[in-house]
């Protein structure tokens, strides 16, 4: 095999170990604890861990903490259970930024006395009319030249809860006429006062991402700070608050191209949105594409790496077809998953020449895994076959039609060769049972001169079997870019994403599934246990995906 070649922040990385820049190359994830992981993090998880791991060193998980108003424990317990089932692990404990908020305010305090910040009394109309355009220089804020003294009395009020919200803000002293309006004096600190998951009621007043972001990599040695392009124009104001304060260490910030995938809205507001209106069953429905929904759907851990290694990571932003995820979790799945038979939409067979109660079948739990041993498959006088699996219509090439026909044979996998005699039909003509007779001798062996099967169906008994509900699902949104401009993501909804079977008859074997078991039911597709739904009375299978790969490339 060839080695890939490595991606532009690898080569950064090799580079800057060569020159001994670092010794040791530290990385970090670093959500906002603002809702669930979804497919896009996961990218950026694999990236971050990947590279430590690559080029031995450490990645830290640290909650961007920041903004009370949005955050919660529930978020920060489900993001770090997501990138433990991801396969990675931090270095040390779980970080958060607010655990640094003490020495933020220091920092602050720092640049108020060095005449770099000051407090400033514009409302946010003012505020926002001061800062200008792309096109137009900004305006220096009446409060601009304030004197240290009065700044560090009037950011102390600020912080002893003196003022309301909105009232007041501080803010860097840089340059209202850069071109860059992240530098036109930005916001480091607003009053908010609300409790926080961490720090309870101890501070009323909270910096901003800008303020806190580079700060928190610099306390924990990060060496590469990496994040999406959109951060590119804020890295000078990354730098300026490195170059500018008493930091004990200069991290660097980096940018990629964010994972955009189809007929996917990977946005953590917009998925919050279709969770607290009920659009879905909860941030870990089956067709989120949340890491959590992922993973009670049946997505194994490894499909989601494998997805992001053919991904790559490059500086263009791009939309990758979301087959290119299904066609992972199949490769993954295939060599995985145990074989298994259920019949969705049931015929009965009666087989009329089979007089024993119970004969017992086996079959290899996996066609190429002969250490995972033999399932047993209870054959009975009567069976269900899939109801698509059979027609009366006897002009159907072999070819076209490799199932049952009236007055033909088929295979029974693992089992028999049964032949389809009479039809048996209801008032409305249609057919409800099917009388077959099976040809002695049979299993396991070739048939008889004159027994030509057409092909090989799955099969399960009709009285000895698991009932099972089964849950199959389809593509969330039917609109290739459903937030695409100004499109409302809502209105590409689609009302089929979800199917249910209320009685589908499994295979015994079942009984024992386990939630993130997957399972290939032959010629159907792949299946796991919900871990929200099933229980012993009622086993709940999701369809995690179909057997067909339409991802052509
Ligand atoms: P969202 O836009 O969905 O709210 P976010 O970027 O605000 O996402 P964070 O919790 O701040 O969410 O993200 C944590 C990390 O994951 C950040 O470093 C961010 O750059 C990265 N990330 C988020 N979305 C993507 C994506 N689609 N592709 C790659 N990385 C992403
Ligand atoms: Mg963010
Ligand atoms: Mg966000």
């Amino acid at each position: 095999t060839v080695a890939k070649p490595q991606h532009f922040l690898a080569q950064i990385i090799s580079q800057d170990l060569a020159e001994k820049k670092h010794t040791k190359v530290i990385t970090r994830f670093p959500p906002e604890p603002n809702g669930y992981l979804h497919i896009g993090h996961a990218k950026s998880i694999c990236l971050n861990f990947g590279l430590a791991e690559e080029f031995g060193g450490e990645c830290n998980l640290r909650f961007d903490d920041t903004n009370p108003g949005k955050e919660d424990q529930e978020y920060v317990d489900a993001i770090a259970e997501d990138v433990r089932w991801l396969g990675f692990q931090w270095s040390g404990d779980i970080r958060y930024a607010s655990s640094y908020f003490d020495t933020f305010y220091e920092w602050a305090l720092h640049l108020i006395r060095a005449g770099k910040a000051y407090v400033c009394e514009l409302s946010p109309e003012q505020a926002r009319e001061y800062r200008g355009t792309l096109k137009e220089p900004g305006k220096d804020s009446p409060f601009r030249d304030r004197s240290v003294e009065e700044n560090l009395a009037e950011f102390e009020k600020m912080r002893a809860g003196e003022y309301d919200e909105g009232a007041c803000v501080l803010r860097a002293k840089i340059d209202m006429a850069a071109p860059n309006i992240n530098l036109r004096d930005p916001i480091l600190y607003r009053i908010r006062k609300l409790a926080h998951h961490q720090t309870g009621d101890k501070w009323c007043i909270y910096p901003t991402y800008d303020f806190a972001h580079g700060q928190e990599d610099a306390i924990e040695g990060i060496t590469h700070s990496i994040c999406t392009l959109e951060f590119a124009d804020h890295r000078p104001l990354y730098e300026w608050f490195i170059d500018n304060l008493p930091v004990p260490h200069k991290p660097r910030q980096y940018e990629f191209a964010r994972l955009e995938l189809n007929y996917t809205v990977t946005s953590k507001r917009k998925l919050k949105q279709l969770v607290d209106e009920g659009h879905v069953d909860g941030w870990n429905d089956p067709r989120m594409p949340t890491i959590s929904g992922m993973r009670r759907r049946g997505y194994p851990a490894s499909a989601l790496r494998k997805f992001c290694d053919l991904i790559g990571v490059t500086k263009a932003a791009s939309t990758v077809d979301v087959g290119m995820l299904e066609f992972a979790v199949r490769d993954e799945l295939n060599d995985m998953a145990p074989r298994a038979m259920c019949v969705l939409n049931p015929l009965k067979v009666v087989i009329t020449n089979f007089n024993g109660a119970v004969e017992n079948m086996t079959q290899p739990v996996h066609p190429n895994k002969p250490e995972l041993g033999e399932r047993s498959l209870p054959f009975t006088r009567e069976i269900f076959i899939e109801r698509d699996d059979f027609t009366e219509d006897t002009s159907l090439s072999r070819k076209k039609f490799k199932r049952l026909v009236l007055g033909e044979w088929v295979r029974l996998r693992g089992a028999y060769i049964i032949k389809a005699e009479e039809a048996i039909k209801d008032e409305a003509g249609n057919t409800v049972e099917l009388r077959a007779s099976l040809v002695p001798d049979t299993v396991g062996a070739n048939p008889p001169e004159g027994v030509n099967p057409r092909g090989v169906i799955h099969w399960v008994s009709a009285t000895e079997n698991l009932p099972i509900e089964v849950r199959l699902y389809d593509r969330l949104f039917n609109d290739e870019a459903p937030d695409a401009g100004d499109k409302n993501f809502l209105d590409a909804l689609n009302p089929d994403s979800l199917v249910i079977i209320e009685r589908a008859y499994a295979e015994i074997s079942l009984a024992d599934a386990k939630p993130e078991q997957a399972y290939q039911f032959e010629r159907e597709g792949y299946f796991c246990v919900d871990s929200k739904y099933s229980s012993a009375e009622k086993p709940v299978f999701n369809r995690t995906i179909g057997l067909k790969d339409n991802w052509a490339n």
